[in-house]
């Protein structure tokens, strides 16, 4: 096997399983390291044992590269595999099926300029392999300092990436965007002239979750009110509970409650504005929570159904 694909593969089922960051960035880290040398010299530093000289490869990944170069399917690759949750790995049924078929894109994704594990090209290739047609590229907004969030400036340079890496990757797009930060009065956390440049603008609540109704009430809606807004992130913000076999090495764990706020003023502004609601698909956040989707739905918004990978 492909020792630079091995490696890569390895990266993906890390962070679909919900791995540390960290962990997924070595991956990342050793799949280019190794994939910059000549084949001869991968497999003379591997036949003496010298790969770990090289940076960012480790144990783990010395293992790895050894055993695909060694022409087999790395021990460590074909575990992850077993672990992956077969329901996302089988085939669709019915109504579900439909709705997947229906989705052509997904509207929330990081890459490793914030709190991604992947740089943006791997994220595209993978929702291209996915099917889809675009990929919305939302990183965090600055005052996200522990998420990376992007100043405007790197922003600015991230729209240059991103318009380079579209030349290569048409007909699928990258979307430009951001998961931006809604402050505590509802404002925005990013430049204005930004905002409006973007194509897609998710806001989300990350920080005072737990204000109170009233106030979480007010700030929502002036944030899903701002004409810059399309998608309301996460409304809830919960975390559900991690089941004890994948609470290992997991942030998650105890979970988090639900915010407080006025569900109806929330979504009713959501409508008026043609602000989209968005299903977060991370397994732990599954958020809205299904009673606040059906009530979405009768107050008329639309949804966004997205990963947040
Ligand atoms: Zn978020």
């Amino acid at each position: 096997m492909d020792p630079v694909q091995a490696l890569e593969r390895i990266a993906y089922l890390l962070e679909r399983s919900g791995a540390p960051t960290y962990r997924v960035r070595a991956f990342r880290g050793a799949a280019a390291t190794v994939g910059a040398l000549e084949p001869e010299e991968l497999r003379r530093r591997a036949n003496q044992s010298r790969l770990r000289d090289l940076p960012g490869v480790g144990a783990k990944t010395e293992e790895v590269v050894a055993q695909a170069l060694a022409g087999g399917v790395p021990e460590y690759l074909s575990r992850l595999q077993e672990d992956a949750a077969p329901e996302a790995a089988g085939p669709l049924s019915g109504r579900a099926a439909e709705i997947r078929a229906a989705l052509r894109g997904d509207c929330h994704t990081h890459s490793n300029w914030s709190d991604g594990g992947s740089p943006i090209h791997e994220m595209a290739r993978a929702a291209h392999d996915m099917g889809h047609e675009y990929m919305v590229l939302t990183d965090h907004s600055p005052r996200l300092t522990v998420a990376h969030g992007l100043s405007p400036e790197r922003l600015r340079d991230q729209l240059a990436v991103v318009a380079h890496l579209n030349e290569e990757l048409s007909p699928f797009r990258i979307l430009t965007g951001i998961e931006v930060d809604i402050l505590v009065d509802g404002g925005l956390d990013q430049e204005d002239e930004l905002l409006a440049a973007l194509d897609v603008v998710v806001a989300s609540v990350h920080s005072k979750l737990r204000m109170e109704a009233p106030e979480m009430t007010r700030r929502m809606v002036a944030a899903v009110a701002n004409p810059h807004v399309d998608i309301l992130g996460h409304c809830t913000g919960r975390l559900l509970p991690a089941a004890p076999q994948v609470t290992a090495g997991l942030r998650r764990g105890g979970g988090r409650p639900e915010s407080t706020f006025d569900a109806d003023a929330v979504f009713t502004a959501c409508a008026q504005a043609g602000t989209a609601v968005e299903i977060n698909s991370r397994p732990e956040r599954l958020d809205p929570p299904m009673r606040l989707l059906r009530q979405a739905l009768d107050a008329g918004c639309t949804v966004s159904i997205d990963t947040d990978a």
